[in-house]
């Protein structure tokens, strides 16, 4: 069987057993799917191909006796002469005095090692006897730990295969294999681990690839329907005419983006399943408005709504303009850490007798001892920056609300169809009319006084500035310290007609407030702050954005920071100082420079950072494939979400025995529905 303990396979026992536990393969079959991180492919080219330092393959014929000279302790030298193409070549190889007695003159030998192209030299870290077989062999590499190299796991996995290859099932459905051309599931195994040659192998990966993504799809799609069906009943019947006669009064119009968006989401709301959807729009492209229509939806159905946002700030200014933007037509509450004792009270009593209709805040809404009468939707905003955890409280307190996350984080399609496959996605892909593009501009830091004279000029024409803190990464404590300093030297540096505030996450949340406050009605020209404003603050005169170190941050949250400007029609700038030493770090800048695109921009910053690092560790639920690249191999990503879906949509699984062996393989999606809710 394959989920026999790998010590069933001949030569595999004692510390060789515990050894491959470290890599965690218990099972014949773990080890029969641990494939290589790596291959390694000699090719033989002519000599006048070869790159000077790189590792080559040469085939040649011995012309000398190899001497061999010892020095040093036990260290040796062997040097041999080798005919290759009409030319001599000089073969050196450390350490292996032994190689001396295999090596004769006229014998054919195949060498691999580092090309000196000047000396004409090899330094040979590899060699056989005899001709390379067909001019190209290919050397899988594994990852290795303890005493395990990679002849033993070769040899374990040849004898594994060998003996349990009967039992290696196909699990894709023939009509697939033909359709997309892949080779059977054992022989794409084989290849895995014992490729002839480099076609085969690209054939091998290319079904591994379709296999995980399609597995993972299918999951992704099970799980969706699973949670569609177990959440029937939740149909808000909301009031159109007042949504209209409340979109009428905005100051503005909907963009179609908007708009579009706006009826994904309430056909989701009016539907009977329970809402799960993304709604993705790059910062500044209007989702606060669609949120507030919403919430408003949720209101005029009867029902209690919920904006939760990541910081008290946010929160704050959140209340604010919904307070103003809703009049009398809803009673909204604030709710954060810092509502304390009898408003706490007053306030949780409110929420739970269903006298408040909306409450906005920061995590604090999802307490333990915060009830909500009839709570009917959940608005998470900037939903990256919650836990998992605080996203299934809400779900565990009994209640179940359409929930729609908002995200200013654009997430590129292929993370966003593996990691939220199971949620349904809308995109905002419009800005409001009359924006203009922000300037941004990398700077070094001997041009600071440059840039606080541009700032000064500015401020002249009545607009306003951030100056983000250098940004020290271990401590809060020297964060503040810094912005402290930097506050010090602005006020210095400016006249006193211009105010410099100071803004941080030690303030107390009046003193923020005020802050706030102060820079929206343009009391404060200057603001210094650390990244506390970094998402969703709305100040539309703020036009200059100013960001220190600009190279230790990625580049969604430098785009987010660059988001707080650019929010009117007055032409907005950004200005990164950076030193950055490393390449990424100056590719980040030259990117931030060339691009206002937020779609564009994570796109990047993906390939820079690798998924598993695009929304932190903790919370990532990307999973990690063993051969599939989402990103090289998107387009496989693609076909498999779309197979998935039909597979699903048509519920083959129970119906065709072509998917038998697929579905009882996903039988285990059960659990994958705690790990991901
Ligand atoms: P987001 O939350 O997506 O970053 P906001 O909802 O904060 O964006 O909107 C940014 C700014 O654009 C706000 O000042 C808002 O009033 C304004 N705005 C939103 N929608 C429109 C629109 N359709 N036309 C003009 N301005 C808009
Ligand atoms: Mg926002």
């Amino acid at each position: 069987m394959l989920n026999d303990s790998v010590d069933s396979i001949k030569g595999v026992g004692g510390k060789f057993t515990e050894d491959l536990a470290a890599l965690h393969i218990y099972t014949v079959e773990d080890l029969l799917f641990y494939f290589p991180y790596r291959y390694d492919v000699f090719e033989i080219k002519p000599l006048r191909e070869l790159i000077h330092d790189d590792k080559v393959t040469i085939e040649g014929k011995v012309i000398h006796q190899p001497s061999l000279t010892f020095y040093g302790k036990r260290k040796s030298r062997l040097v041999f002469t080798l005919e290759v193409e009409n030319v001599a070549i000089k073969a050196v190889m450390f350490n292996r005095p032994f190689a001396k007695k295999q090596i004769a003159p006229n014998d054919i030998v195949t060498l691999t090692g580092k090309w000196d192209a000047h000396r004409l030299q090899i330094t040979v870290s590899n060699y056989k006897k005899g001709p390379a077989e067909n001019h190209a062999s290919i050397q899988p590499l594994y990852s290795l730990k303890g005493d395990v190299t990679n002849i033993k796991l070769k040899k374990a996995i040849k004898r594994a295969l060998n003996d349990y290859a009967d039992q290696v099932e196909e699990i894709l459905p023939e009509s697939y294999l033909k359709s997309y051309k892949l080779p059977n599931r054992l022989d794409a195994l084989m290849t895995m681990h014992f490729p002839a040659n480099r076609t085969e192998l690209k054939h091998a990966r290319r079904r591994f690839t379709y296999e995980e993504f399609l597995l993972f799809q299918l999951k992704m799609q099970l799980l969706r329907k699973m949670k569609r069906e177990a959440t029937h009943g939740n149909a808000q019947q909301y009031d159109s005419k007042k949504l209209e006669e409340f979109i009428d009064h905005f100051p503005f119009s909907l963009t179609a983006a908007q708009q579009r968006t706006l009826t994904q989401i309430l056909l989701d709301m009016k539907s009977p399943y329970r809402m799960n959807r993304l709604l993705q729009g790059d910062v500044g492209s209007g989702k606060t408005a669609v949120a507030a229509i919403c919430l408003y939806g949720t209101v005029t159905a009867g029902r209690q709504g919920a904006l939760m946002v990541p910081t008290e700030i946010l929160a704050e200014q959140h209340y604010e303009s919904l307070t103003e933007l809703f009049g009398e037509r809803a009673k909204i509450v604030l709710l954060t850490g810092s509502v304390k004792g009898k408003k706490r009270k007053e306030i949780l009593e409110a929420i739970e007798a269903s006298t408040v209709d909306i409450v906005i805040g920061t995590h604090a809404l999802i307490q333990d001892d915060v009830f909500f009468a009839d709570l009917g939707l959940v608005i998470v905003d900037e939903q990256h920056r919650f836990g998992v955890e605080q996203r299934r409280t809400l779900r565990d307190k009994g209640l179940h609300p359409d929930v729609l996350f908002m995200t200013a984080t654009p997430i590129p399609r292929t993370l966003a169809i593996t990691a939220f496959g199971d949620m349904d996605v809308s995109v905002i892909d419009e800005m409001p009319s009359g924006r203009k593009e922000i300037e941004t501009y990398w700077a070094k830091e001997n041009t600071l006084d440059r840039v606080l004279q541009f700032i000064e000029q500015r401020i002249t024409y009545g607009e306003q500035a951030y100056v983000i803190c250098p940004l020290i990464e271990e401590s809060d404590k020297l964060d503040i310290q810094n912005a402290v300093d930097l506050y010090e030297q602005l006020q210095a540096f400016y006249p006193p007609s211009i105010h410099v505030g100071l803004m941080h996450g030690r303030l107390h949340s009046d003193e923020k407030e005020d802050v706030m406050k102060r820079f929206a009605a343009n009391e404060i020209q200057v603001l210094v702050s650390t990244t506390v404003v970094e998402v969703g603050v709305n100040v539309p005169n703020a036009t200059i954005m100013v960001i220190y170190d600009a190279e230790r941050f990625g580049l969604s949250q430098l785009h987010q920071l660059r988001g707080r400007v650019g929010r009117s029609d007055k032409q907005s700038y950004c200005i990164l100082i950076a030193e950055p030493k490393g390449e990424v770090g100056k590719e980040r800048m030259r990117i931030m420079t060339e691009t206002n695109n937020g779609f564009a921009l994570s796109e990047q910053d993906l390939k820079l950072r690798g998924p598993g690092d695009f929304f932190g560790k903790k919370q990532s639920g990307v999973p990690e494939f063993k051969v599939a690249d989402m990103i090289h191999d998107y387009r496989a990503l693609e076909t498999a979400r779309s197979d998935a879906q039909e597979i699903i949509e048509v519920n083959a699984l129970d119906n065709d025995q072509e998917f038998a062996n697929l579905k009882t393989i996903l039988v285990k999606v059960e659990t994958l529905f705690n790990k991901l809710d």
